[in-house]
């Protein structure tokens, strides 16, 4: 695939979450939240869905949580910039909860496209949604965060959601050891210097 067809593709995905209509969701989105970053990256987070802020801006983790995150990239030496960032469902669900299975069901043929595109060599699922539609739909959180998956040539891993971690701070110390995973695994992987 050469750099047109590539650039040819992500428009047309990008078209397509802009005006989706298969799940009720975009009757209250100001927003779609596509996702966003390096569409070359090694590395690619996904959460949940977009927030108010999120909704706000169209796009995703900007908001006190995006932040967090941003402070966990730039502590195994990366700029947010340098990976892309996704989400299950593109739209925002009403009061942040969580989307419904059909909700993301609709959803997930974008973000296979995504990844498709992208093709990162890590994905690191941010939660237990993004743990469940992309790793194992009945695996808890707490069980598998921090342990490798390896499929389809990607290695998988899922993490605390950086909002469980603003809401439970005992938490960030097994978050930090799961960054320390993925440092090393970009090193492994020959990703990083
Ligand atoms: N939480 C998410 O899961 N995604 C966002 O984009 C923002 C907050």
């Amino acid at each position: 695939m050469d750099a047109v067809d590539t650039e040819k593709l992500w428009a047309q995905l990008i078209r397509a979450v802009e005006t989706c209509q298969k799940c009720d969701l975009y009757k209250t989105r100001t927003h779609v939240v596509p996702g966003e970053g390096n569409r070359n990256a090694d590395l690619m987070f996904i959460g949940e869905g977009p927030g108010r802020d999120e909704d706000l801006t169209g796009r995703p983790f900007v908001g006190k949580a995006g932040q967090l995150l941003n402070k966990m990239i730039a502590a195994i030496g990366l700029k947010r910039e340098e990976v892309y960032i996704a989400n299950i469902v593109k739209c925002r669900p009403p009061g942040n909860r969580v989307p419904r299975e059909s909700e993301a069901e609709s959803c997930l043929p974008y973000l296979r496209r995504q990844v498709y595109l992208v093709r990162p060599r890590i994905i690191v699922c941010l939660g237990a949604t993004a743990m469940r539609y992309v790793i194992d739909r009945k695996a808890s959180i707490t069980s598998i965060r921090g342990q490798w998956f390896e499929r389809k040539g990607y290695w998988l891993m899922a993490t605390y959601h950086p909002a469980a971690l603003l809401r439970d701070p005992d938490k960030k110390y097994d978050a930090w050891e799961d960054f320390k995973k993925i440092r090393d695994k970009l090193h492994e992987l020959g990703l990083k210097p």
